[in-house]
């Protein structure tokens, strides 16, 4: 008999009851360090105070009002973001698979305001995660997540990850953008050399094309930057966001340079609850939290002893561990063995982590953790994997005896 909610996610055997900081707490009290944090949402760490105020202060004066009026939240967190990057205008949602689908209809009806309509296809990547929309799975181009919800979506053209060369000979006059993740984080942490994004945002200005950049996962401090583009230099655009700007409470963004977004006018486009007062309260304070230098510094200093850290678990574990991936509080261990098998050892050490593409185990903490976590996150990972050899040297230990 089907479950009550629909049973799409494989869920593990665990529930919340509450968290702090780093931490979540089962409703019998359990703790564990939670280094998924919501897949790269809780960036701030469980029920931060200053957030928790920021939601509960707003929550007494007002919730939702329509887009039909103007809303300062609204204008106060998309001046912030204007300030601080590339972009000219945002346009808010509840999701990142919203933010994409206004990336890419921006992208759309820039060239058709160009006269250039023919121009509707974006080129994607292989291993690319854009989201679960009709629009966003045919970007992504996973078989798995397309198959049975067919007609597939035209308008995206799918290279190999990194191939210069295929990108190259791809652009044509029905190209408009190239949409990318600076880091593919569902993919399995598969990080783009800077000198390829550099590349792309060179053959974009060349070809007269747009570069969209998918920055829900990478952004807001997860590599130690505000957005991952800037490790590279370059500047996208249009670029979507979401996860950490809420800090856990649901919203994206879609922003944009002023000329990419010159075609979405009044009636364009829209969104009921997109922007609405409680997000915008609890995602201005998060930002204004994330924005500061010394909160990215602390990333990137944590994030260089977590990684060091790390190279010497691969050194002690090698049968398990193949190598040690990513940037700053963006990392992924590519496993010689199944990814799930390390990710249920850890759970059983009371360590969350998340499973990616390529057999990887992604490691996303809290941007606010300390040292304190990374060791207690080090010990555990050394006991899974000292488990998981075990388990090994059981199996092979076996195939022996039944061989002789
Ligand atoms: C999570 C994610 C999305 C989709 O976001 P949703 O909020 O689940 O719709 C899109 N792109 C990337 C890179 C993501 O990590």
């Amino acid at each position: 008999m089907i479950t009550p909610v629909l049973p799409t996610y494989a869920r593990a055997d665990l529930e919340f009851e509450r968290g702090e900081g780093p931490y979540l707490f089962t409703a019998s009290g359990e703790r564990y360090l939670d280094f998924g944090a919501g897949i790269a949402v809780n960036a701030l760490g469980h029920a931060h105070p200053a957030l928790v105020s920021a939601l509960t202060e707003q929550a007494q004066k007002v919730w939702h009002v329509s887009n039909i009026y103007k809303i300062p939240g609204q204008e106060k967190l998309a001046r912030k973001l204007v300030d601080a990057t590339f972009a000219d205008t945002v346009f808010f949602t509840n999701s990142g698979a919203e933010a994409l689908e206004c990336a890419i209809k921006m992208a759309r009806r820039y060239h058709f305001v160009g006269g250039a309509p023919e121009r509707n296809e974006l080129i994607t990547f292989e291993g690319a995660f854009h989201g679960r929309t009709l629009a966003t799975i045919a970007a992504g181009g996973n078989k798995k997540y397309l198959e049975g919800f067919g007609p597939d979506m035209p308008g995206f053209v799918h290279l190999p990850f990194g191939d210069m060369k295929a990108l190259e000979k791809a652009i044509t006059s029905a190209t408009a953008g190239i949409l990318i993740e600076p880091i593919q984080g569902e993919g399995g942490i598969r990080v783009l050399p800077n000198e390829d994004l550099r590349k792309i945002r060179a053959l974009c200005d060349e070809a007269g094309i747009l570069l969209v950049l998918d920055e829900v996962q990478t952004g807001f401090g997860r590599t130690g930057k505000l957005f991952a583009h800037e490790l590279a230099g370059v500047t996208p655009d249009i670029m979507s966001v979401a996860k950490a700007l809420g800090g856990g409470f649901p919203v994206g963004a879609c922003l944009a340079t002023e000329n990419a977004a010159r075609g979405m006018t009044v009636g364009t486009h829209g969104s009921t609850y997109g922007g609405n007062p409680l997000a915008m309260a609890v995602a201005d304070a998060a930002v204004s939290m994330m924005m500061q230098e010394d909160f990215l510094a602390h990333v990137r200093s944590i994030g260089v002893k977590l990684k060091q850290k790390l190279a010497g678990l691969v050194d002690q574990h090698p049968s398990i561990i193949e190598e040690v991936r990513g940037e700053a509080l963006m990392l992924g261990l590519k496993c010689r063995i199944t990814n799930s098998d390390l990710v249920q050892a850890l759970r059983k050490e009371h360590l969350l982590t998340v499973g990616a593409g390529d057999n990887v185990v992604r490691l996303l903490p809290p941007l606010i953790i300390d040292e304190s976590h990374l060791d207690e996150a080090l010990e555990a990972l050394d006991r899974a994997c000292t488990a998981l050899e075990a388990e090994l040297a059981q199996t092979s230990a076996k195939a022996a005896g039944g061989a002789q």
